[in-house]
């Protein structure tokens, strides 16, 4: 084990300006965050437990490989996008794993969303195998993933956060250093609890409107220009046909799937209980969503609330 101060220094420059990417997790927001940074100039090396999109990825030009060892063999960086706290837990821990086969003074930059504790004790741990985990939470969407404008926020020291900026920038344009471990997660819950309230009240002003008579297109214009303005109606419409770039518009397929929201808002109410704080609306959406999930929506985008 490396002390603290010569880790810290190798952690500075640890494969300094290194353009090898491996990338784990080529899913809905994985495979086109790797395909931009394969844009910015990186060498992107995936592995996806799923063959079907390794199979994608190698579509899109991306190398894949059979495992997540092979994969990490020479990158001078890691991306993980995965579904869960569990899946995070489970590549960096298990054999053959990040923390067995990633090259000491590696970063890990996990850009899941996952839980703000269990992401800081993965900060600790990785420590003690010579590496960086930084939480790296994105925001934007598939859309922003696509066109590589995603939000990055990050937990960890200042240095590292601004190690990582030219692998971030490879595929975002807005960066926050939020704090300490956890906090880029704890940053990215609350947007999401506030994103997944917004798409019901989204969904019931349109529905509401509808069934009283007036065109969702001209309610859409009319709300777009008065205070009831927001991401969901203007950025990611939920009624299928308003909007050709949304979700909706593609039976809602390949977004933010309503089982990864209803997750975001467990990991939600779970941190406004630990913190005292209040979560009623949280806990009124994540009924919504359980409810969709029961009756089979649970891999649909979360607009289809609607
Ligand atoms: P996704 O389910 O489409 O992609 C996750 C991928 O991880 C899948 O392809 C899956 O096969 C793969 N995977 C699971 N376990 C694995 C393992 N052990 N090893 C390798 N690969 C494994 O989900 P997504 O929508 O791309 O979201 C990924 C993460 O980003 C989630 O934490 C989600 O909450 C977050 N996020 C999603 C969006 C969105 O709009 N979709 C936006 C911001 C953040």
């Amino acid at each position: 084990m490396l002390s603290a101060k010569v880790l810290r220094r190798a952690f500075a420059t640890a494969h300094a300006g290194g353009n090898k990417v491996a990338f784990i997790g080529l899913g809905n927001m994985g495979l086109p965050m790797s395909s931009n940074l394969m844009k910015a100039g990186y060498t992107v090396t995936g592995f996806d437990i799923d063959a079907s999109r390794r199979k994608m990825a190698s579509e899109a030009g991306i190398k894949t490989t059979e495992s997540i060892k092979d994969a990490v063999a020479d990158a001078d960086w890691i991306v993980t996008s995965l579904p869960k706290t569990e899946h995070v837990e489970s590549v960096l821990f298990q054999e053959g794993g990040l923390f067995e086969c990633a090259r000491k003074g590696t970063y890990i930059m996990d850009t899941s969303t996952i839980s703000p504790p269990k992401s800081a004790s993965f900060n600790a741990e990785a420590t003690k195998h010579d590496l960086v985990f930084l939480d790296t939470p994105v925001s934007g969407g598939t859309p922003g993933a696509i066109a590589g404008t995603l939000t990055f926020m990050v937990g960890g020291e200042k240095e590292q956060f601004e190690h990582i900026m030219p692998v971030m920038k490879g595929m975002g344009k807005n960066f926050y250093h939020c704090g300490k471990p956890g906090s880029g997660e704890v940053a990215k819950l609350t947007n999401n609890l506030t994103f997944a309230i917004e798409m019901i009240g989204t969904a019931e002003g349109i529905a509401l409107g509808e069934k009283l008579g007036i065109d969702a297109k001209v309610l859409t214009d009319i709300i777009s220009t008065s205070t009831g303005r927001c991401f969901s109606l203007t950025g990611y419409h939920p009624k299928p046909g308003i909007m050709e770039s949304a979700r909706s518009s593609h039976n809602y397929t390949g977004g933010f799937m309503t089982c990864l929201v209803k997750k975001d808002l467990s990991l939600a109410i779970e941190a406004a209980n630990s913190a005292g704080a209040l979560s009623d609306f949280s806990q009124k959406a994540i009924d919504y969503y359980s409810d969709m999930e029961r009756k089979g929506a649970g891999n649909k985008d979360f607009s289809f609330v609607y």
